[in-house]
């Protein structure tokens, strides 16, 4: 079947998109993805979305919005697409269910996904101390001591951010440099409750119910010590979500999908991409809503001035 416009992914881009492109009669479809709801779906609290007051549990907001799209005839399929063909016309979507799904335009919004380092006590302690974003968790951690693996541009930046709240930040960088540019670098040394531990690896997070310490090994004499801390922030990177694109699309050497000047326009007519999938930079819910919005607002405008071309050859 064949639809006006699909939007491929359901967190505050994905969902945003869909709630302007029904407003807009598009009859929006969107297709879930493997994790509905996205990121902030696994977050719990959620402080710094304007206009909740008291915070909002992540798993809520995404269900607002999801009734907000749902409100104004947006239809959600709740599958993945396996294959997509974005640059035939029209648009082709493989989901796993084996259904086709052809579009005239589609909207990307399939955000991104932190990277981990692989240990089991990641996932149990999950929303317990460990985290991987500290912008939406740093604040539970007020005065108390932390830790920040990695040692790029966003490890320097949550660390730093951590610093103004935590008694503590212990920066966990696994070679006796970093990646990170010079001036973060400058800045981390010159913050006092900042301490790197160079050439060390974590080895485990320890505690039960919550994070209590972690275990690391220094990586030149294979010692290993215990630090206590109460937050774990894994900060290695981000992966976006832009396999599927692959040799279709314009992306950056981090496979982030480029975007035309301010707009969410992509190298290929009529695909618009929103969110994460984009932005290596802010990464914020209210950003990719706010993405999700002009990409809706950029796919009506083309969806227009094509019918008009086609009306008028
Ligand atoms: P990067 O890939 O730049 O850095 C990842 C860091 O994590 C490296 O120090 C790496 O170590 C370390 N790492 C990777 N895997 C492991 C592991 N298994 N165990 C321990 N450490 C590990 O990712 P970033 O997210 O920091 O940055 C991505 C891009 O976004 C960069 O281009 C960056 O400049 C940009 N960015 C820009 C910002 C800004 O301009 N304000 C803010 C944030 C990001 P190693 O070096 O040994 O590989």
């Amino acid at each position: 079947m064949r639809h006006e416009l699909i939007i491929i992914g359901s967190g505050p881009a994905g969902y945003t998109a869909a709630i302007y492109a029904a407003r807009a009669a598009l009859e929006p479809l969107v297709i879930a993805g493997p994790e509905p709801g996205g990121q902030l779906s696994k977050t719990s609290e959620v402080e710094n979305f304007p206009g909740y007051p008291q915070g909002i549990l992540g798993p809520e907001m995404m269900e607002d919005l999801r009734k907000q799209a749902e409100r104004f005839g947006t239809r959600i399929i709740y599958d993945q697409v396996e294959k997509a063909e974005v640059c035939s016309t029209p648009k082709r979507l493989w989901l796993s269910s084996g259904e086709v799904l052809e579009a005239d335009a589609v909207i990307i919004a399939t955000g991104s996904s932190p990277k981990w380092l692989g240990l089991e006590a990641e996932r149990r302690l999950y929303g317990a101390g460990v985290s991987a974003c500290a912008v939406c968790d740093g604040f539970f951690f007020r005065g108390k001591p932390v830790a920040v693996v990695g040692g790029g541009d966003t490890a320097c930046e949550e660390a730093l951010y951590l610093s103004k709240l935590c008694s503590e930040v212990h920066m966990l960088v696994r070679r006796d440099e970093m990646r990170a540019s010079k001036i973060m670098q400058k800045r981390v040394k010159a913050t006092p409750n900042i301490r790197v531990h160079w050439n060390t690896i974590t080895v485990d997070i320890l505690g039960e119910q919550f994070v209590e310490g972690v275990r690391v090994r220094n990586r030149l004499t294979d010692e290993e010590s215990e630090i206590p801390v109460k937050g774990f922030f894994v900060a290695i990177g981000h992966q976006p979500n832009t396999q599927l694109f692959v040799g279709q699309l314009e992306m950056d050497a981090n496979g982030y999908i480029l975007t035309r000047g301010k707009s969410t326009h992509t190298s290929v007519e009529g695909v618009f991409a929103a969110g994460d999938v984009q932005d290596p930079i802010y990464r914020q819910a209210v950003t990719a809503a706010a993405s999700g919005c002009m990409a809706a607002l950029d796919a009506e405008r083309w969806l227009s001035e094509k019918k008009f071309i086609e009306a008028n050859p």
